[in-house]
């Protein structure tokens, strides 16, 4: 198996691990707390960025039921659904990025809103800290992990989903080569990363 050593030019990227996605949230994605031990073993390695992701939403968002979308309440800006989960490690997270923060607009991609108009300044920001290679895991796999990494590949970073770290709203029916056809997105295991995780 080829393996990954991330580096000062790799940046690994956590989506939307809040506890509103996990088992007894207001969203939750199913099995989605397993994607925890592997997005902290990812963490400890030398990336040159760890960005977190959250859905930060104002109370009325439109993405919710009551303005007509398509989920429950979710993810309040501030609020313990909102929240980073206890078990996630946020030792070696040096960024923070929060997305759908306005009430008209929602966000999957950590990039762009929906419509592709406002960026949340993360592509800036890796390209500021020299990043050309982005690793991504976290929830949801078919939803904010997948617009995630089409943004991240069509913007020109070298794109992998470690499908191990990520978990989907469709739970194991989703098959994640769908999200690669017509792109340039790579797939790799966490094994693949094994040996460095070993040494430190
Ligand atoms: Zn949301």
């Amino acid at each position: 198996m080829m393996s990954i050593s991330p580096g000062p030019h790799d940046a690994l990227i956590i989506v939307d691990v809040q506890n509103d996605f996990l088992p007894g949230g207001a969203l939750a994605v199913p099995d989605g707390d397993a994607v925890i031990p592997p997005l902290n073993r990812l963490a400890a390695l030398p990336f040159g960025c760890v960005v977190a992701t959250q859905d930060w939403h104002p109370p009325d968002h439109i993405s919710f039921a009551a303005q007509g979308g398509p989920w429950p309440v979710h993810c309040v800006h501030a609020s313990a659904g909102a929240d980073f989960p206890d078990l996630l490690d946020l030792r070696s997270v040096t960024h923070i990025i929060h997305k759908g923060t306005t009430q008209a607009r929602d966000s999957y991609s950590a990039f762009f809103d929906n419509e592709g108009e406002t960026s949340t300044g993360l592509d800036g920001l890796l390209r500021a800290l020299g990043i050309e290679r982005v690793v991504i895991g976290g929830l949801a796999l078919d939803y904010c992990v997948a617009a995630t990494a089409r943004d991240a590949a069509r913007l020109g970073f070298t794109t992998i989903i470690v499908p191990d770290a990520c978990r989907a709203v469709a739970g194991a029916a989703f098959d994640h080569d769908t999200l690669s056809v017509g792109t340039n997105i790579g797939f790799t295991a966490l094994a693949a990363f094994g040996e460095l995780a070993r040494r430190r």
